[in-house]
């Protein structure tokens, strides 16, 4: 080749490589609408698949050539680049890992190159006349014309022999990954009970108001972001509807996120029997072929809407007119593992930004964050302040533990929750009951040395799961059999610490026998179709009683239910996180709104060791304003989020003294640097010490810049000690949410 006359492409490989690489395009390759286009690319000994980010300079003999595009056309927009190249560098990933993510498998996944019999080569071996190659292709064609390295050498065939005389071709074959990082929940967008005819609802006077500001804002082009603040049961479903409407009637598209679709059963009903067959679904339980196939549809317009879980921000929708994010504050939005480890509502905001068209942020309990933005005026509030119909909020009854622990009664079902059960069930109106813990029991004791079962991999108990008899390990997934004996002192003897879903499933069939009872947690809905059937039981009114985990008190809308009972309220709070008083907030907030939808009026009663936390009283009084103001007031005051950015800096190492070495070189070098813009807290173990047998240390950087920090953060990870390798690695997570 000429030096001087091929140009140089920048390629992020998929597989993840820390920086792209420059390679040069060959003249057989054509040379237009280049960026975009996936490449096969040679890498060390091997070819790897990468994406051609951008074009520059010319050859200077120093590159290597790219192998071949698979595809005549590129399969990333210019727009879509862009937004990848901002979730790259915010999220401190590496372009190829986000452009991964973009990428539905079967296009991002690993390629391998098979070698193919052409039909040449099929006459040929027909009609062999004893030619040596064509009697040896008639040897093993017959059974399939895709060939590997080792089937043509057992043949002794050569696989040049053959391109020459044009009897055989290699083409390039996308194996889609195995592993793709779910998005959560392991029931998404299973089918549902959907053949209702599209409803014609007269909106409410808020919703019209909140519903024309949207469409208004999406007739006139332009970046905007609303946060729609509508209590529990005030029907945000239907402003999204019109949004959504209203983009599509002017020719474009819309794109709706959720944290889970299996627990939006009544967005998705409503947008299927709208949308029909223009509405597409994406999340992590389609095969590699059905994502595929919506990517491909979304891309040249058939899909009008994609309703989608985190991942389906990155879609494809070249007419994009308004982007919705329900339930912005939810956790489950935000990736933790693997890379890219990028929050779903903050990179729609940077979407919609690039795209200039408005977005809209709906909950009933909005996160901290956005709450402050829309006060400081940086989003415009939208609210709707009242149930449909006028419908009442559901009353709420605190029920103090600790006066029915001094009465020596330490039973999980408590009288007062038991009693108003018991009026619900008379009245033939439906209950929903809250334990946020799965299994049986969250601990089991030896009774005789004390000793508690716990992980062989992680700091961290073993729970027990009766029906399946094993003690399993809810942070790694080791499993064990249920032991006949203590480990430690060989005793037969073991006490159950705390309980889980399967235990209080046990407890309230004893006390309701006949009333029908359906759980649904991750375990009772692992299986396909079981989350339907569960859902379809108590929806139908067979079952009387729906207990589950926070799976439960998100979007359900059952008109029936008119009580929703919390087992406890100090889980959520005693998580060791910022955010335990939010999470607590919104999670007795968004189950308690599952009561008194319908005509019946609700009622939500709270059994709680701390009654008089603000928290709960908040909760219970639907004071969300109340709320923000004692919590935004201490977030200022302690500078947490919104009035900085956390940079967790999770650190994990095979030994404890390595692990700690590392964590406290890097905090000092971390200190070391002058005007730096950030502060550092730590380093800490982690609450969880160790983790699928690594030990973890965490630094927290909290900062106003984080470009700036983690440019300083950029530089000094470079020096070897923080190299990763099998023993050691740092995980950089900006914004987290996951602080354990
Ligand atoms: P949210 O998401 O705000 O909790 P939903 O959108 O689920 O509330 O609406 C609550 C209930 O009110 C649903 O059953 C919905 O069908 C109904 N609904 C919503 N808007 C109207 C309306 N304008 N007229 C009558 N019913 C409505
Ligand atoms: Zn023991
Ligand atoms: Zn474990």
């Amino acid at each position: 080749m000429i030096p001087g006359k091929s140009r140089l492409v920048e390629v992020a490989i998929l597989s993840g490589l820390p920086k792209q690489l420059s390679y040069h395009l060959p003249p057989a390759l054509s040379h237009d609408d280049v960026v975009g286009k996936r490449a096969i690319v040679p890498l060390g000994r091997q070819q790897q698949l990468g994406v051609i980010v951008g074009v520059g300079g010319s050859y200077g003999g120093s590159t290597k050539a790219v192998v071949e595009f698979p595809d005549a056309e590129p399969i990333i927009s210019a727009k879509l680049l862009k937004l990848a190249e901002f979730v790259s560098s915010y999220y401190f990933a590496s372009l190829g890992e986000v452009l991964r993510a973009f990428l539905p498998s079967a296009l991002s996944g690993r390629i391998r190159q098979q070698f193919w019999i052409t039909d040449r080569g099929k006459l040929a071996a027909l009609v062999s006349d004893g030619d040596p190659t064509a009697t040896a292709l008639a040897a093993i064609l017959g059974r399939k014309r895709k060939l590997s390295a080792k089937a043509l050498e057992d043949a002794d065939l050569k696989a040049e022999t053959l391109l020459a005389l044009r009897l055989g071709e290699f083409r390039w074959d996308t194996k889609a990954a195995t592993e793709e990082p779910s998005d959560k929940s392991t029931h998404q967008g299973e089918e549902i009970t959907d053949n209702t005819p599209p409803r014609q609802i007269l909106l409410s006077e808020a919703q019209r108001k909140a519903a024309d500001a949207i469409t208004a804002a999406i007739d006139r082009g332009g970046f905007e972001t609303f946060l729609l603040h509508g209590v529990t049961g005030s029907g945000k479903t239907e402003v999204y509807l019109e949004a959504a409407k209203r983009a599509i009637a002017a020719g474009g598209q819309a794109l709706i996120i959720v944290p889970e679709i299996g627990l939006s059963q009544a967005l998705h009903a409503r947008l299927s029997s709208s949308f029909g067959s223009a509405l597409g679904l994406h999340h992590s339980r389609l095969s590699s072929g059905e994502r595929l196939n919506v990517w491909q549809k979304s891309r040249n317009g058939e899909i009008k809407v994609v309703l989608g879980a985190r991942s389906a921000v990155f879609s494809e929708l070249p007419d994009l007119r308004v982007i919705v994010v329900d339930e912005e504050h939810d956790q489950s939005l935000k990736q933790g593992s693997p890379a890219p480890r990028y929050h779903a509502r903050d990179v729609a905001i940077m979407r919609a930004k690039l795209e200039n068209i408005p977005i809209v942020l709906g909950s009933a309990t909005p996160s901290i964050e956005s709450y402050y933005n829309a006060s400081q005026s940086k989003y415009t509030l939208l609210t709707l302040p009242e149930r449909i119909d006028s419908r009442p909020m559901p009353t709420a009854t605190i029920v103090d533990r600790r006066a029915q622990f001094q009465r020596n009664d330490f039973s999980h079902l408590g009288p007062d929750l038991l009693e108003a059960i018991n009026q619900s069930l008379g009245r033939d109106e439906q209950v929903m009951v809250l334990l946020n813990r799965r299994g049986f029991a969250p601990s089991v004791r030896c009774y005789d040395c004390g000793e508690k079962l716990s992980c062989r991999n992680c700091d961290i108990t073993l729970v027990y799961h009766k029906a399946a008899n094993k003690v399993v390990c809810h942070t790694c997934g080791h499993q064990e059999r249920y032991p006949d004996r203590c480990p430690k002192c060989n005793s037969n003897l073991f006490t159950y610490g705390g309980i889980g879903t399967e235990r209080l499933e046990e407890e309230l069939r004893s006390h309701f026998p006949d009333a029908g009872l359906v759980r649904m947690d991750l375990d009772s809905t692992r299986r396909k179709g079981s989350f339907e059937a569960i859902f379809r039981r108590f929806s139908s009114g067979e079952a009387k009683i729906l207990l589950g985990t926070q799976m439960i008190s998100k979007g359900f809308d059952f008109p029936q239910v008119s009580l929703v009972a919390v087992v406890s309220a100090d889980t959520a709070l005693e998580i060791p996180d910022f955010r335990a008083r939010e999470r607590t907030f919104q999670l007795l907030t968004q189950v308690g709104g599952r009561a008194g939808r319908g005509v019946i009026a609700g009622h939500v009663l709270i059994q709680t060791l701390n009654p008089t936390e603000p928290v709960i009283t908040f909760a219970a009084r639907h004071d969300f304003l109340d709320f923000y103001r004692d919590e935004i007031s201490e977030r200022e005051a302690l500078n947490f989020p919104p009035f900085c950015h956390i940079i967790l800096l999770a650190l994990e190492a095979t030994s404890l003294r390595l692990g700690a070495e590392r964590a406290d070189l890097l905090s000092e070098r971390l200190n070391a640097v002058k005007r730096a813009g950030y502060r550092v807290l730590g380093p800490v173990t982690a609450p969880i010490a160790r983790r699928k047998q690594v030990y973890r240390y965490h630094i927290m950087l909290k900062t106003q810049r984080v470009k700036q920090t983690l440019g300083v953060l950029q530089h000094l990870l470079q020096a070897k000690e923080f190299q990763h390798n099998r023993s050691f690695r740092v995980i950089v997570d900006v914004d987290a949410v996951d602080m354990l």
